[in-house]
């Protein structure tokens, strides 16, 4: 079976093709500046050169056509034709309360998500063109919608409902729903199968840390708390979002700055976090390189961000009464010697005895606690896409 992984932002779009015999990459991509000038197809061919096309690529039909050329192509193709592709899997960011599953898309599925747009204004919209140009360029190929949402939705009321007035959830739906649900279960599951466990028997706290990061507490397989909330703008301190702060700054500052809401949420979203209190950069590289160099501000953002995931670490653990393992995953999980280090470092009173020695690579799968460590740890490359894949699988089987 051949499945195609589509993920669709408002001007891009990243797509991987599986071949589930062997769960392997046939081919990926990327398609760039989609509607602008200077639009770009990168596709990357399995054992194959690199091949990039320029062209005018208008909208997302034009870009997933182009994806299919590339696919089919006689030089650089993968596949013969496009009916080689048994079902395509979507990257969907926001399932609300309404999608617990990831889900085989009909015309109902769409009208659903399509409500949901109001909640996630400006990740919902590019999934839905996604799929609407797949619905009729290939309208024989069953599609899956994959939620970033989902794995989220088994948290129980107590960590989901916020201190407002119940009415405002019953109202307007403001809850937690925490994202990058499909990166924490694939992590958590491959975490499960390192301990030779069933998920069932294990308390698992999953950190994915990237441009936007994450923590999430997983009992017995299921999600009972994770750090981003209504929106993905909640709990750590990201590349550019504020994470955790006292709400009543928000209107202070609307106020001081004269900033409308528009401004405030773009204010909140685009300009804080590690690029607002260093000064330096939004990417965790820049501002590592900036602190070895003795700037104070890069410093005090590389201190925040590592407290701030030991306080989230700490209160989950609390929160499950106990810890068997804790996974760092995504760009920074995956590569930040000194954030693993920093991190683990305060985690002693847990059990976790870090092994520095095992703790010197990038992007590998790797425990970097001692052996017989109470806790263990994990880093765990994420695989999102494969997550996809396998569940488009199974929806279509
Ligand atoms: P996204 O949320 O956009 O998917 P990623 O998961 O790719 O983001 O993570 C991007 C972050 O990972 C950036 O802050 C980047 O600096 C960081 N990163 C990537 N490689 C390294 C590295 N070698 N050392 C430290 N941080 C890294």
């Amino acid at each position: 079976m051949k499945i195609l992984v589509l993920n669709s932002g408002s001007s891009s779009l990243k797509y991987q093709l599986f071949d589930m015999m062997n769960e392997e990459v046939m081919a990926k991509g990327l398609v760039e500046r989609i509607g602008l000038e200077g639009s770009i197809l990168t596709h990357r061919p399995a054992n194959k050169e690199k091949q990039e096309i320029h062209a005018d690529i208008t909208d997302h039909s034009v870009a997933i056509k182009l994806v299919l050329d590339a696919l089919t192509n006689q030089e650089h193709g993968v596949i013969a034709d496009m009916k080689e592709i048994d079902a395509v899997g979507h990257r969907a960011v926001h399932g609300g309360s309404t999608f617990a599953q990831s889900t085989l898309i009909d015309d109902k599925v769409i009208e659903q998500m399509e409500k949901l747009v109001d909640l996630a204004p400006l990740h919902n919209p590019p999934g839905l063109l996604g799929i609407e140009a797949c619905k009729r360029i290939m309208p024989d190929i069953p599609q899956v919608a994959v939620f970033d949402t989902s794995f989220h939705q088994t948290m129980p009321e107590s960590s989901f409902i916020y201190g407002l007035p119940y009415e405002m959830y019953t109202k307007y739906e403001i809850r937690r729903y925490g994202f990058h649900g499909t990166s924490h279960r694939f992590v958590s599951e491959r975490a499960a199968a390192l301990m030779n466990k069933p998920i069932s028997e294990l308390k698992i706290i999953t950190c994915h840390l990237g441009n936007g990061s994450s923590i999430t507490a997983v009992d017995k397989g299921k999600v009972v708390d994770t750090s981003l909330g209504f929106t993905p703008l909640e709990g750590l301190i990201m590349g550019t979002r504020c994470g955790d702060i006292d709400p009543a700054i928000v209107p202070y500052i609307m106020e001081k700055e004269n900033m409308d809401v528009k401004q405030i949420n773009d204010f909140l979203n685009k300009k804080c976090g590690m690029l607002g209190v260093s000064g330096v950069s939004s990417d965790l590289r820049n501002i590592e390189e900036a602190a070895g160099e003795g700037n104070h501000r890069a410093q005090l953002t590389l201190d925040i961000f590592y407290k701030r995931i030991v306080k989230y670490i700490g209160s989950y653990a609390a929160e499950m009464n106990g810890v068997d393992v804790i996974v760092f995953t995504a760009g920074i999980g995956e590569n930040s010697i000194p954030m693993r280090e920093a991190v683990c470092a305060n985690l002693t009173f847990l059990g976790v005895e870090f092994e520095s020695s095992a703790n010197n690579f990038r992007g590998e799968e790797k425990e970097i606690t001692k052996p017989g460590s109470k806790v263990k740890v994990f880093v765990i490359p994420t695989n999102e896409e494969l997550m996809i894949a396998r569940d488009t699988k199974e929806l279509v089987k």
